[in-house]
């Protein structure tokens, strides 16, 4: 009993554990950490931190999503795809990319509701401008 759980707390090693974590975290896109991937980091400062890094951003993200989600439409999946594809099988980057898709699914969409507020303000000085225009009339 104590040898089988004294095995649980070890039998990952620091890249399995961070491998664990960023698979739950920034790939199937959950909240929690995978037990395994927890024991490890409750054992390993490195990794606690690595792991808390990533569990952080996946928040940040999940939660502008979930802020302004509806307010505009979210980036279309072929649009993700052709991103992702575009990049090329040499870059080492790749292979990363194609697995964080749904973390490069949000990325995009923060990026296409920040573009969002730049024709507002065209709209906004447009307005301005034909309103200082009448009055000078
Ligand atoms: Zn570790």
């Amino acid at each position: 009993m104590t040898l089988r759980s004294d095995r649980d707390f070890s039998n990952v090693d620091c890249a399995e554990a961070r491998a664990m974590a960023q698979e739950a975290l920034l790939i199937a896109g959950q909240s929690e950490v995978p037990q395994t991937a927890r024991n490890h980091a409750a054992v390993c400062v490195r990794c606690r931190s690595t792991i808390d890094e990533m569990s952080r951003a996946e928040g940040l993200m999940a939660a502008a999503f979930r802020a302004a989600r509806g307010r505009i439409p979210a980036p279309p999946g072929e649009l993700v795809e052709e991103i992702v594809s575009s990049v090329g099988s040499l870059a080492p980057a790749a292979g990363l990319l194609r697995r964080i898709r749904r973390s490069v699914s949000r990325m995009l969409w923060l990026s296409l509701l920040f573009l969002s507020f730049l024709p507002l303000c065209w709209l906004a000085w447009w307005v301005l401008r034909a309103l200082i225009d009448l009055n000078g009339r």
